[in-house]
């Protein structure tokens, strides 16, 4: 599983400790500051799409490895400390970690975040949108990579385009606005899907955004051919649809290109990890399901934050840990490079 970090337990003390020094934001060698954190909730999934799982045999965390909710949610506060804002729960698929709308409402309540979102596959999301939004999730990111029941189940290898669909109508009724909807753009597979997804997006006033496939699918099929680029797709759009207008860019941080279309109905986004990385505005953390800080999907290195919390840390030791964490970070993922290695791990085992 790559390298593991792990820092020297501190004294045995309480876990709560507001008072300490904690300073400063976390800024990485190359001047990034990092306001943003992922958090995986769970590497259990209820799909097994194939560029993210194994299609069976799963070896998944055992529970007590996962961090609980109160170890999230003070790891989110230290981070909080250090300029963290935004918090997105990930997965693995959140909604089956049992009661996540709790662990929302401890997230919401925390000094200094302004923000929670949840990316999830939509298929739980019928049952659980309005507790969701009653605990104080703001936004929603919902996987939809086709709208065809036969390439659902293809890529996913599993029933349930009907539970997605529910579940993003149901999000849309329990008032969540400007949802996204992701698909990961794979060259053979996605492209008689493009229209029909770009059209649902305008029929539902939604973002339809589109991934570059990158090197993380358990089943190390990547190969850089298979990637079907934001370019490609846009191309296809506004020929098919109408001509796509760029928006202004609210937030220098983001990954995504975003665009509307010419006529002022539906939006479309680019998110081009491989064609166009964007490393160097990155200002992102991430969060394990068990507990492992890493500054990069692509990191072969991790920060053993459970190790620390679960010995008895001050607020400051696991503060450090994050700052080592950040510290550490690269200039860039390097999928480009032809020394690239892929991380141990596929990306339901670190959180996308
Ligand atoms: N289960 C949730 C979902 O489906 O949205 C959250 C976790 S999933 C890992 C988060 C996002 O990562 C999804 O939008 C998914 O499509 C994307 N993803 C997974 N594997 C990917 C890969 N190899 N390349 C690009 N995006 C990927």
């Amino acid at each position: 599983m790559g390298h593991t970090m792990t820092a020297a337990p501190g004294p045995l003390t309480s876990a709560t400790h507001d008072a300490g020094p904690i300073v400063g934001p976390l800024v990485d060698s190359f001047g990034r500051v990092h306001t943003n954190l992922r958090v995986s909730v769970t590497d259990r999934c209820n799909i097994r799409c194939f560029y993210c799982m194994p299609a069976e045999n799963v070896q998944f965390r055992p529970r007590h490895e996962l961090l609980s909710f109160e170890e999230i949610a003070r790891f989110v506060k230290v981070t909080a400390r250090m300029g963290v804002n935004k918090v997105r729960l990930t997965g693995g698929e959140p909604l089956v970690r049992h009661d996540l709308s709790v662990l929302v409402r401890m997230l919401a309540g925390i000094d200094g975040i302004r923000e929670i979102a949840l990316t999830t596959n939509g298929i739980l999301l019928a049952q659980q949108a309005k507790a969701l939004k009653a605990a104080g999730l703001a936004r929603l990111n919902i996987s939809l990579d086709s709208l065809s029941p036969e390439t659902f189940f293809k890529i996913s290898r599993r029933e349930g385009l009907d539970q997605v669909l529910a579940g993003i109508f149901a999000a849309r009724d329990a008032g969540f606005e400007r949802i996204r909807l992701n698909a990961v753009a794979i060259r053979g597979i996605t492209e008689p899907e493009v229209v029909p997804l770009g059209r649902f997006a305008r029929q539902h006033g939604m973002e339809m955004r589109f991934i570059e496939f990158m090197p993380l699918d358990a089943e190390n099929h990547w190969e850089s051919q298979a990637v079907l680029s934001g370019a490609e797709i846009r191309e296809v759009l506004e020929r098919e649809i109408a001509p796509l207008v760029p928006l202004d860019v609210t937030d220098p941080a983001q990954p995504a290109t975003d665009y509307a279309f010419a006529d002022g109905i539906g939006r479309i986004g680019f998110i081009n990890p491989v064609t166009q990385p964007f490393c160097a505005k990155c200002n992102r953390l991430r969060l394990t399901a068990e507990g492992q800080v890493r500054n990069c999907l692509f990191s072969t290195t991790e920060w053993d934050a459970r190790a620390v919390l679960r010995g008895g840390c001050t607020d400051q030791d696991l503060a450090e840990l994050v700052r080592a964490s950040v510290g550490a970070k690269k200039p860039g993922h390097g999928i480009d490079d032809p020394q690239f290695i892929r991380p141990a791990r596929a990306m339901y085992q670190i959180g996308g």
